[in-house]
């Protein structure tokens, strides 16, 4: 299919090659233009705007910080909505609260397009490997025609429900993401202080009751798991700014359905804590430095 995909991040950079080796033509658009380069040297063609991107393009894919540049690219001047053609289904596969999803397919339905919220799980190992969790919100006929294509980049394409859901299903998995990664960084913090050999403890903990996806798969501790960010100064993970939104998410929405949320709020406060001192940008595994003097 003639794909145009917006935001070559972390995430939208790796996305873009799997759509590529999936034989789709695939044309972007990013503001960073080393960003761009990347694309086209993977063999993507590069447009001037969102706008140019999405015209003549038979489907859409977004892959943005947050809400405000999701709806500057969909709505803005020289955005999708004003180059693409009617009928065409725009995926927007940013982490974004469900309101403004929905507001963003209000927008697209007025003028004759779909518009699904699709947000990921899998980091981007996953996005690299082709083996990211799509959480589709939208209409059972927007998700079997959006299917084929997030199979070029995902191992599981999740129905949720209507719009909006996928980003509800997001921020949820997000709020236990946040908690568990600050309680692997104690125990593991905690357990190198008390004597024990980190790799013995994270290999333990793997096989008993405290094996979590922040555990075994994104250790915090440096050098034990060769692919996480911990293993390479944090870098080129999931930013901590970026969690510190989806806790945000998740803590906003809890505010509205009337519901306490102990635990992630505490967890937002510890994110916000490593970015006020300035490490906005690491990995969120990085939260492990409020708790090892030798890690800073
Ligand atoms: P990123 O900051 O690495 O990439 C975002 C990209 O969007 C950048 O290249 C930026 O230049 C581009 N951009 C911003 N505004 C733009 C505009 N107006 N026009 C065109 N391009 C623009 O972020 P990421 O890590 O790739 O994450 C993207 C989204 O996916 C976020 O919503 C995040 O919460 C979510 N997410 C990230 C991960 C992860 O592990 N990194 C995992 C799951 C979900």
């Amino acid at each position: 299919m003639k794909v145009a995909f917006v935001g070559l991040g972390n995430m939208g950079g790796p996305m873009v090659r799997n759509l590529l080796k999936h034989a789709h033509t695939v044309t972007v658009f990013d503001l960073n233009a080393q960003a761009v380069r990347e694309a086209v040297d993977a063999g993507a063609s590069p447009a001037m705007s969102a706008k140019v991107a999405a015209s003549g393009a038979e489907f859409v894919i977004t892959m943005l910080p947050a809400a405000q540049h999701v709806r500057a690219v969909l709505g803005g001047e020289d955005g999708v909505l004003a180059g693409i053609e009617r009928g065409v289904t725009i995926v927007d596969s940013s982490t974004i609260d469900p309101a403004s999803a929905r507001a963003m397919a209000e927008l697209a339905r007025s003028q004759g397009n779909e518009f699904v919220d699709a947000p990921v799980s899998g980091g981007t190992g996953g996005a690299a490997a082709g083996t990211l969790t799509f959480m589709v919100g939208g209409s059972t006929e927007s998700y079997e025609h959006v299917k084929p294509v997030l199979s070029s980049m995902g191992k599981n394409i999740v129905h949720c429900g209507d719009t909006g859901t996928g980003q509800v299903a997001k921020l949820c998995n997000n709020l236990i993401l946040g908690i568990t990664m600050a309680g692997v960084a104690e125990a593991m913090s905690l357990g190198e202080k008390l004597g024990i050999d980190p790799a013995v403890l994270a290999g333990i903990v793997n096989t008993s009751a405290g094996r979590c996806w922040s555990s075994d798969t994104y250790n915090p501790y440096p050098g034990l798991i060769e692919t996480a960010p911990s293993s390479r100064g944090y870098t080129g993970g999931f930013g901590t700014d970026l969690m510190l939104k989806d806790l945000g998410l998740a803590t906003d929405a809890a505010k509205l359905a009337k519901q306490p949320a102990f635990m992630g709020a505490l967890a937002q406060q510890l994110y916000q804590a490593m970015s006020a001192n300035g490490d906005g940008k690491l990995d969120f595994s990085a939260i492990i430095k409020l708790y090892r003097a030798s890690e800073g």
